[in-house]
């Protein structure tokens, strides 16, 4: 069944098998179905320039021979996961994007060599994934920060990231990384000194430090500058 309104498109799924093999024994010869739990809803790619959504059954099975119960695994999406595989990967691909656009926007490079239409549509995506990064950030009871330093050409001149480590989100990327520009930067930007982040992870230079204790008192401050490359600095430095 589908249904279809002014914004999404809901497609209600069903497996055509009756059973699955146990994820133990791999067999299905003593697997019965336990009934459903709940419909699960799964975020998939647009279709139609509308929000795509499946509704597939949690369906509960047991296998008599193993003693265990386990839920229908469906192919297009992991198990427990609210978006589908193809989903995923396309977000992560825009992420990257966004990132590189961003960058692009720091040092006002001319437009990249994509037609209009797709800058247009970037940058409106890009948007879109930055105001929600923002709202997670916001909303996170237990965030923690990474900030870190990188110069998008060697030997040029270095911006600050501000990541989101759990989200694994890109929040901001700031020029410079002297404390009167990131005080400026901090100044200009409510939403960020609105944050509540339980620890902040950065590497050893003293102006992070200052920086961090002047606008989260109370957060940790943890020195791991392996753990912020790691998240995002390879992306951040638009390789
Ligand atoms: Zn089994």
């Amino acid at each position: 069944m589908m249904e279809i309104d002014e914004q999404t498109i809901q497609i209600e799924v069903r497996p055509r098998a009756h059973i699955q093999a146990c994820s133990i024994c791999g067999s299905a010869h003593s697997v019965i179905r336990k009934g459903s739990n709940r419909t699960r809803k799964i975020r998939h790619l647009n279709a139609f320039c509308k929000t795509v959504y499946i509704l597939a059954p949690a369906i509960r099975l047991y296998c008599k021979d193993c003693h265990a119960g386990f839920v229908w695994r469906y192919a297009f999406v992991d198990s427990g996961k609210r978006y589908s595989t193809a989903f995923e990967e396309q977000a992560s691909r825009l992420a990257a994007v966004s990132t590189v656009k961003q960058s692009a926007d720091i040092h006002s490079m001319p437009g990249s060599t994509l037609p209009t239409q797709q800058q247009q549509w970037l940058a409106r995506e890009s948007d879109r994934l930055q105001q929600q990064a923002w709202k997670e950030a916001a909303t996170s009871s237990k965030l923690v920060l990474g900030i870190d330093d990188f110069a998008i050409r060697k030997g040029h001149t270095y911006n600050t990231g501000i990541h989101n480590l759990r989200g694994e989100t890109l929040l901001d990327n700031l020029p410079g990384r002297k404390l009167e520009e990131l005080r400026d930067y901090a100044q200009k930007h409510p939403s960020f000194l609105s944050l509540r982040p339980l620890a902040v992870v950065m590497d050893l230079a003293p102006y992070y430090h200052a920086w961090i204790q002047e606008c989260f008192p109370e957060a940790i401050r943890v020195a791991d500058r392996f753990h912020v490359q790691r998240c995002g600095g390879g992306i951040a430095s638009g390789s």
